[in-house]
């Protein structure tokens, strides 16, 4: 899978990552280089184009991390926006909780896989999401084919719909829906015909089709090995049928890659599934981040550089800390502290990270906050005057009701921030006698 790519682009890095600094126009020499390698991969060259766009105005805008190399910075960079052509962080699977029969609808052309994937989906809701599932083939055209998916229910332990002969697509889409209801199956998937090319007679069918079973999915299944007719194809469909995803088969054979890297931004269709064999169990759900990795196979220094990254935002925690130290604490800290904790996880990961929190948090703990809390904390600072931020011995009754009203808090809620920071500079205060930040231990501990 991808293996060309994946060479090509291990030269460009391994040269890049070996320079201690990078100019811009190392960079540019780099992602020209790229630039080929994608559209050898036959990537669609507007994807290809705004793909280098991306990573060129971010790597050269960028602040280097201590600690990591330029080069591995770039790779860093090269991998999220692989994983954003991909699709993103997301892995998008079945939705299947909707109201049973749940019904999957599959389309696409003859010989892209598509009845062989019914049957691996099929496969797969059994056995990994526990559901009853049935299959129905409404191909009428090819004369072996309501055969052929009743030989791979029998593979894979799936009921199929009894096939009566004669029968039109739309008919025995009612049949199995009726019959799904009776027999109380959770999911219903239908493999519908296919066609050599996309045509009118196919699509109405298509609609019809889904006109009376009311899917929740249409899965298009298109077969990789044709780069970018596959993406032209799925093009066609979501024209006509609304489709909520791609199955891409034969990854197992793709070298190249390019439909599985145009797909997403030329259709603006999630790749569900990846294909990758004929065994009934070789079906991948489609996951942006491990497919970029591998393309990559940088993975190591992907982690490095996000492990550097994290060492930088706690390093600025530090920061904090020290000022705190120093007495200087006022409700803007204690509003920077708030919005750290939120990024940082919210309040489960309060507890010891940062010097007084342990004190506060029991306080917390007490009265039972959740992390919604911490917004509405935001929201009472910042209804605040600059003026009672910085002195927070200011705020009297008139002055809390008219925060708790610019907030839409209660004046109970503004005592309880204003008790957080007092708790806290008085945490500052004992550091500052157990000798400042080498005294930082005794509360950790
Ligand atoms: P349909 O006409 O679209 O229903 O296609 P079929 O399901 O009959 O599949 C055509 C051929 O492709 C069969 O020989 C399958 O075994 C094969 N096939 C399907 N998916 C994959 C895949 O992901 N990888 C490989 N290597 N072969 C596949």
């Amino acid at each position: 899978m991808f293996d060309n790519l994946s060479d090509r682009l291990g030269g460009v890095f391994d040269r890049l990552r070996g320079r201690g600094a990078l100019s811009e126009q190392d960079v540019r020499d780099a992602m020209r280089e790229v630039r080929v390698a994608l559209l050898e991969a036959d990537v669609a060259l507007p994807v290809a184009r705004r793909f280098i766009d991306a990573v060129t105005e971010r790597a050269i805008g960028q602040d280097v991390l201590r600690s990591v190399t330029p080069g591995q910075q770039v790779v860093k960079i090269v991998n999220d926006e692989l994983v954003d052509m991909l699709g993103g962080t997301e892995v998008e699977g079945l939705k299947l909780d909707a109201r049973p029969p749940v019904v999957i609808m599959m389309v696409g052309l003859q010989g892209s896989g598509k009845t062989t994937t019914t049957a691996k989906l099929a496969k797969l809701i059994r056995e990994k999401h526990g559901k009853k599932a049935m299959m129905a083939s409404l191909d009428v055209n090819r004369p072996a084919a309501q055969e052929q998916l009743k030989v791979l229910g029998e593979q894979v332990d799936v009921a199929t719909l009894p096939i009566v002969a004669g029968q039109q697509p739309v008919d025995i889409a009612r049949r199995a829906m009726e019959s799904a209801r009776l027999q109380a199956f959770d999911v219903l998937l239908l493999d519908t015909a296919g066609r050599l090319h996309v045509d009118e007679a196919l699509m109405a069918e298509m609609k019809a089709v889904a006109g009376v079973s009311a899917p929740t999915e249409v899965l298009l299944v298109v077969d990789s090995l044709t780069g970018q007719d596959a993406v032209n194809v799925a093009q066609s469909f979501s024209g006509e049928v609304p489709l909520t995803g791609v199955v891409l088969t034969r990854m197992d054979g793709d070298a190249r890659g390019g439909a599985a890297l145009s797909m997403r931004h030329v259709t603006g269709k999630p790749i569900k599934f990846a294909g990758t064999g004929e065994k009934l169990d070789a079906i991948e759900a489609f996951d942006p981040k491990r497919v970029a990795g591998r393309i990559l196979g940088m993975g190591d220094v992907v982690s490095l550089v996000e492990k550097a990254a994290q060492t930088i935002k706690e390093e600025d925690a530090e920061a904090l800390a020290k000022r705190m130290a120093k007495g200087q604490f006022d409700l803007n800290d204690l509003r920077t502290q708030l919005r750290q904790m939120q990024q940082m996880g919210g309040l489960g990961m309060l507890a010891g990270m940062l010097p007084g929190m342990k004190k506060a948090k029991a306080a917390l703990a007490a009265s039972d906050m959740d992390d919604k809390v911490l917004l509405h904390m935001d929201a009472i600072i910042g209804s605040m005057t600059a003026k009672e931020r910085a002195r927070p011995e200011l705020m009297n009754a008139k002055r809390k009701k008219r925060v708790a009203a610019g907030s839409g808090t209660q004046v109970q809620d503004v005592n309880k921030v204003l008790k957080m920071h007092q708790e806290m500079s008085r945490a500052m205060k004992q550091i500052k006698k157990m000798g400042g930040l080498k005294g930082l231990g005794a509360l950790f501990g």
